[in-house]
């Protein structure tokens, strides 16, 4: 079916080429969407530049667009199984979880509607009577939306809220494996009334249509949520253009375990922060850093409940988590798990895909590797699949442990999130400000709400989603300068009289 929206209304590829979209699963075909290439960015581009430049959306009260945004989380609560359905065949991911997602979902529509009139700009006191001086807040204009496959229209949620808030058009460019929830988002958007020409879909590569939505000149502004590699191509790409970009990378996110730590939260949740989604998480805890003295008793718990975990398909009740997206995605965690392994990283469980049933999708055990060090490249680079690696330190003292700790945890090019396990508050709190990771969590792992900052320090990314900084991404700033009692400034000479 045409999955591309432009100008409110659904075409097929230019080329007429599809995709077909398969459950990774079981292999099951989906659905047969558009392929799109250079010449449908390049449409839905030119009409998210006419519905800017006529400028009547971005006159639109900041209250109805956010009326449009509670409309639209009204709708996703409506259409929730349904969305959560397709979401999940899509990614393999557990129905449950795709259904917790559509609550997550909403609730960032909803902080965002509630923010969308609060930035009203300020008044500049400059000290002289003749001057009326403002600062004011403006849309950026048309926006290129990038988003992931792990989690589709979460990721995509926290861009085109804050786009709608201010004021902007928008081409949203979901991933190639997963547009299904991307296409409910346009026809929820028309119902919620929304303007024609606003919202506009492209499904199709990131060599093609990707390329085109980073360095096309009447792309103002590119929010992208993916990988390191790719950001890197995208911030070269936007810079002949200047654009303005958002980057929200991967992670390599130190979860740091002390002996002080209340150990049975710390190694429950030591599993929820690496196996959830099957590791496909950016924020995922795939760095255990444990303290030398507890290391044999929470790696062996460890190991226990990680060969506990039931893997299924996203309708299996028995499931707890399921198939990474995609073959070519589990030929990448196998070799970086090998690689760890030649490195002389310890084997202790998983390290292969799954057999029997599971033999059909898609599907890699949960995995743990001893004795890691960050040479390796599965410590250091994200193989993004259920893999933990355990690296340990020690020190003579308290103080000389916390700074043990804070290298291992640091010890990264990347900066998006972290944990610290401890009973000991001082200690919480001394280890969460000397982290480099934009989100760092004491005693917990992965919780999080829209009304707080996400995102990367170091190459982690650039800028933040979500709070008031995810809707300051989407706008310009501009200061009005107005004088009220004009007179001649009498710089140069020669004015008569
Ligand atoms: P990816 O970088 O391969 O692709 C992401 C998106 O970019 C896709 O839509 C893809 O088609 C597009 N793309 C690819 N090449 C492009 C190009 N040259 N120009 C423009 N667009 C291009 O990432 P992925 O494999 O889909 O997602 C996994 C990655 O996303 C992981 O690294 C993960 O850490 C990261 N991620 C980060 C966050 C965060 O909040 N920081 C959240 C989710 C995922």
């Amino acid at each position: 079916m045409p999955s591309i929206y432009i100008d409110g209304a659904w075409v097929e590829a230019a080329s007429g080429e599809t995709r077909e979209i398969t459950c990774p699963a079981d292999g099951s075909h989906v659905i047969t969407v558009s392929e799109g290439a250079e010449a449908d960015a390049q449409k839905a581009i030119a009409a998210a530049r006419r519905t800017f430049d006529d400028g009547a959306w971005s006159a639109t009260p900041a209250k109805e667009r956010g009326a449009i945004l509670d409309k639209l989380a009204d709708l996703l609560e409506r259409d929730k199984d349904k969305v959560a359905r397709v979401e999940s065949q899509d990614t393999g991911k557990r129905f449950v979880e795709s259904q917790y997602d559509m609550d997550d979902i909403i609730g960032v529509f909803r902080h965002f509607a509630a923010l969308a009139d609060k930035e009203a700009g300020r008044v500049v006191d400059t000290g002289m009577p003749n001057v009326a001086s403002r600062v004011v807040t403006e849309p950026v204009g048309v926006c290129s939306l990038i988003t992931p496959w792990n989690y589709p229209l979460l990721q995509t949620a926290w861009k085109i809220a804050p786009a709608i808030a201010a004021g902007n058009t928008f081409v949203l460019k979901p991933a190639e494996l997963t547009p299904q929830s991307s296409m409910w988002l346009m026809d929820a958007l028309a119902e919620a009334g929304l303007p024609a020409g606003v919202a506009n879909l492209v499904t199709g590569p990131g060599a093609t249509v990707g390329s085109e939505m980073t360095t096309n000149e009447d792309v103002d502004l590119v929010s992208f949520t993916g990988g390191l590699v790719t950001g890197r191509a995208i911030m070269a790409a936007t810079a002949p253009t200047v654009k303005k970009i958002a980057l929200e990378l991967g992670g390599k996110n130190p979860n740091v375990l002390f002996a002080d730590a209340d150990i049975p939260a710390a190694i429950d949740n030591a599993l929820t922060a690496v196996f959830l989604d099957s590791g496909q998480v950016c924020s995922a805890g795939t760095r255990l850093v444990v303290e030398e003295s507890i290391h044999d008793e929470v790696v062996t718990e460890l190991v226990r409940r990680a060969e506990l975990i039931r893997l299924g398909g996203p309708f299996d009740d028995n499931a707890e988590t399921g198939p990474l997206i995609s073959e070519a995605h589990l030929g990448k965690v196998d070799t970086y798990v090998k690689e760890a392994i030649e490195d002389g990283a310890k084997l202790l469980t998983g390290g292969k895909r799954g057999e029997g049933e599971l033999a059909k999708g898609s599907y890699y055990l949960p995995t743990i590797l001893d004795g890691c060090d960050s040479s390796m490249r599965c410590v250091h680079d994200e193989s993004f699949g259920p893999v933990l690696t355990v690296e340990t330190f020690s020190g003579d003292d308290a103080k000389a442990a916390e700074d043990a700790a804070v290298a291992i945890a640091n010890d990264t090019i990347y900066g998006l999130a972290g944990a610290v396990w401890t009973e000991n508050a001082g200690r919480a709190e001394r280890m969460a400000r000397r982290l480099r990771h934009g989100t760092v969590w004491i005693n917990d792992y992965h919780p999080y709400v829209p009304q707080a900052e996400w995102g990367g320090m170091k190459q982690s990314g650039i800028g933040r989603e979500l709070g008031e900084h995810g809707l300051g991404e989407y706008l310009e700033t501009k200061h009005i300068w107005h004088n009220i009692d004009p007179a001649p400034a009498d710089w140069f000479s020669g004015r008569e009289s």
